[in-house]
């Protein structure tokens, strides 16, 4: 027995402050690297509830750590709060209705995600304060998940190098320990430079640069048959060289999204497309010059932090939703197509059930969808240099799109606000274990160690790139 309950007696005396600021940070919706308003409204509650704050973590202004408790291991809650542009919308309607048309919304629920996670490092500060027990627990506010891989940065400069073990959450439709499953990624543009000339007069002395990308996509399209069948490739034309056809573009600009499911397998696909950029240069008598933007790991998983998150998770059960929760989830449910609902079930790895609106069960652990549906996180920089879990927190009503208008609409509904309390308990419960517990800390270290000895970790960005902290106009 591990008296879990204590530690849940201390998420709830707090909650209606930590469930406000998740109402604040909804209200003022703010995307990659701007979230001044929601870093200071973190940043003041980390100081309210006696955290000792370090801000510009990493040189980022919106990133910001609160750490408590005195020597013993090192508990890292990672929480986020960036919003989505153009997924604006009133909270509590069923209905598309933007609060401010184009604007951004928080359609991914990392209102809820920062504020749980906070939630459960003040808990467990409280706990570690109460029993005078040695240990540190730290929260980390990331910026930029949904573009601009925050944490990525926050890794590469050692922000968690002397963390013992990360956790972390995600709103969704769910209760469920994360299965590992991400993938790595990088975008790379590409910019051609040839020769402009008059297309008719002289077309014989230009030298074409969109001619340069269009190769350029072709041959990465026969590419495709001979890679991984989980990679993924996806490309913009960021500048067409113009829009005048007489003109021959002297200049053209592509961007590359390429995903794979580990870092070493991304790599070679990488040099790969590189090559294939470097033939259509020299197809077309042009130049090519790369240069990586963004980048993300995969996630590496760690079966001990997996087994004790679960066990903590079936102690506590599901989030108890009422019947006023469930007319509202039943009316953002009328708005999506049956597609959404069962592939919300796939996805999980759990049999389709079109009948229950809100999450009632926790899913097995290890079930998992197969492979489909997965995207990639910045997490996951952080799980290949400390042992690290996520669990998925059931916040929404099953079957909402990730990214929708109907999953803005719910980040202030009572069943979110339920599921981030009941994600914040069981982070704080497995973040107690991993205190009382050095030899569940020893395993998760020696799970890392095994994955990574021969493998490790390289930051998929080289040095010289930095946070896009201007992202905001149009990244
Ligand atoms: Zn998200």
């Amino acid at each position: 027995m591990r008296n879990a309950e204590e530690i849940w007696t201390l998420v709830d005396a707090k909650k209606a402050a930590f469930e406000a600021l998740s109402d604040r940070v909804w209200d003022a919706p703010e995307i990659a690297y701007t979230e001044y308003a929601a870093v200071a409204e973190h940043t003041g509650m980390l100081r309210a509830q006696g955290f000792r704050v370090t801000e510009n973590i990493a040189g980022i202004p919106t990133a910001v750590m609160g750490e408590a408790g005195d020597e013993g291991p090192v508990i890292a809650i990672l929480g986020e709060f960036d919003a989505l542009p153009g997924l604006s919308q009133k909270a509590g309607v069923a209905r598309h209705d933007p609060v401010d048309a184009g604007g951004s919304g928080h359609a991914c629920g990392h209102n809820l995600l920062g504020s749980a996670a906070m939630l459960a490092a003040t808990a467990v500060k409280d706990w570690l304060a109460e029993q005078g027990i040695k240990g540190r627990v730290r929260y980390y506010g990331c910026p930029a998940e949904e573009n601009g891989a925050g944490k990525l940065f926050m890794v590469r400069e050692g922000a968690f190098s002397d963390v013992d073990i990360a956790i972390s959450w995600h709103p969704a439709p769910f209760a469920a320990v994360n299965p590992a499953i991400s993938l790595a990624n990088l975008e790379v543009d590409f910019t051609f430079t040839g020769r402009a000339s008059h297309a008719a007069a002289a077309p014989h002395l230009g030298r074409s640069a969109l001619d340069a990308v269009e190769l350029m996509n072709v041959g990465v399209n026969y590419m495709r048959e001979h890679m991984p069948s989980d990679a993924r490739i996806h490309y913009a034309t960021l500048d067409a060289g113009g829009v005048a056809p007489n003109v021959v573009q002297a200049r053209a600009k592509v961007r590359y999204l390429i995903r794979a499911r580990e870092l070493p397998e991304l790599r070679g696909l990488v040099a790969r497309v590189k090559n294939i950029a470097e033939g259509a240069a020299l197809m077309t008598e042009t130049k090519v010059v790369s240069q990586a933007v963004s980048g993300m790991s995969n996630l590496l998983g760690n079966k001990p932090l997996e087994q004790a998150m679960y066990d903590n998770l079936v102690r506590l059960g599901p989030p108890e939703f009422d019947a006023e929760d469930r007319k509202f989830a039943e009316q953002i449910r009328a708005t999506l197509r049956p597609d959404d609902i069962a592939g919300a079930h796939t996805r999980f790895g759990i049999p389709v059930d079109m009948k229950t609106p809100l999450c009632d069960r926790i899913v097995p652990l290890g079930a998992n969808g197969g492979g489909t549906g997965i995207g990639s996180t910045d997490v996951g920089d952080v799980s290949w240099v400390v042992p690290t879990v996520q669990m998925r927190g059931a916040t929404y009503a099953i079957g909402t799109p990730g990214h929708s208008w109907q999953l803005t609409a719910q980040g202030q509904s009572p069943l979110a606000k339920k599921g981030m309390v009941h994600a914040a308990k069981v982070m704080a419960a497995t973040a107690m274990d991993a205190i009382r517990d050095p030899a569940l800390v020893a395993s998760a270290k020696a799970e890392l160690a095994a994955r990574t000895d021969g493998n490790p970790y390289i930051c998929p960005l080289d040095p010289e790139v930095k946070p896009h902290l201007d992202m905001a106009d149009g990244h």
